[in-house]
């Protein structure tokens, strides 16, 4: 069901807007919060009411859990039922920061955070006006990313604006978010741990806490038809503009020769490549460097849709270090359409 209209408010992130903001969400209300990685929309983890208005305002599947985030370490118990040694490694490692943990659910989270598991996501966000908003709630607070679900996530809110104005309460007016894609995913709750879905905390890095932590296979693939995910986010077309967007493997070279042989599309590729295109380009970061790619990715999509363009072709990322989150989010984005060259 659609949430009916109502007047989004513009709430500036100061000692009074956290106030504000932190009212509305201990009233049941939905607020769009600034994070690192990308905007969420926030709601109290702890009542189903609100966690439902969030499903209704996303358009989201009931079956996605989302993930809940707290301001530090004391409100992990409130969370979780159980802290293991390894948790408690990965948090120091990686906390705060764009990094999700899957634990034991604990008993006062909503049954709809957790779309039924016995597992929950949490995470500690280094944005410090996330952090401060949660302790204004004095709430874990369940947070989605604060986009029409299946669209590409918003990293400013301006973003959130187009997609939710009129449909949630209120929005906090944060900075651009600096990371630009969401948060690693890893189970706990998995023996061995498992990757669910990969960010700007690395694979690289987190092989340094957990050396035996594997890959879920949907993190590079279209899950099969009928296969049990186990991050059932995975499952959803995502992340994708209106414009039909193709992947293109192949070095520098092959990449400007295919896409200057296509008379239909534009490119979004690597600021290396600008110059040697004879179509429209809209730019991605460099071809070596996933934070710059991480950074732009979600912008670039949305003025795909901004500009009406019909065709992309993607110059496709690496896959290690922060490229292959990159690279999860644009082979979704195409629809998993690839051209290896
Ligand atoms: P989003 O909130 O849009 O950033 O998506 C959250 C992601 O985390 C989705 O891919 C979810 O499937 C995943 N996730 C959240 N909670 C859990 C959980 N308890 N078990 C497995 N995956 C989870
Ligand atoms: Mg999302």
């Amino acid at each position: 069901m659609e949430e009916k209209e109502m007047e989004t408010k513009r709430i500036i992130p100061n000692q009074a807007g956290y106030k504000q903001a932190g009212d509305l969400l201990a009233n049941g209300g939905i607020v769009a919060m600034p994070t690192e990685t990308v905007y969420g929309l926030a709601a109290s983890a702890y009542d189903d009411a609100a966690i439902a208005r969030v499903f209704a305002a996303k358009g989201r599947p009931q079956d996605n859990p989302l993930i809940v985030h707290i301001a530090d370490l004391s409100m992990l118990p409130w969370v979780t039922s159980q802290v293991s040694e390894q948790a408690k490694r990965c948090a120091e490692a990686f906390w705060p920061g764009p990094f999700t943990m899957v634990l034991p659910k604990g008993e006062r989270i909503a049954d709809s955070v957790c779309a039924g598991l016995d597992s929950v996501g949490v995470r500690m966000p280094s944005s410090q006006i996330a952090r401060e908003l949660i302790r204004a709630a004095g709430l874990p607070l369940a947070a989605p990313s604060a986009n029409r679900s299946g669209l590409p996530s918003p990293i400013s809110a301006d973003h959130v604006l187009r997609d939710l104005d009129g449909s949630i309460d209120a929005v906090l007016m944060g900075p651009r978010c600096e990371v630009g894609v969401e948060s690693t995913v890893i189970s706990l709750t998995a023996h061995p741990p498992r990757l669910l879905r990969p960010g700007a905390v690395t694979l690289e890095q987190l092989k340094t806490v957990l050396p035996d932590i594997e890959v879920d296979p949907a993190v590079l693939d279209r899950p099969k038809e009928g296969e049990q995910v186990a991050s059932p986010g995975m499952k959803y077309k995502h992340y994708a503009p209106k414009a039909t967007l193709i992947m293109v493997e192949g070095d520098r070279e092959q990449y400007c020769r295919y896409v200057n042989e296509q008379a239909d599309g534009v490119a979004v590729c690597f600021k290396e490549d600008v110059d040697r295109l004879g179509v429209p380009v809209y730019c991605y970061g460099a071809s070596d460097d996933g934070r710059t790619q991480a950074y732009a990715l979600f912008e670039v999509l949305r003025r795909l849709d901004e500009d009406r363009i019909e065709k992309a072709y993607l110059h496709a990322p690496g896959q290690t270090g922060v490229s292959l989150a990159v690279y999860n989010r644009a082979i979704r984005s195409c629809g998993y359409r690839k051209v290896v060259l």
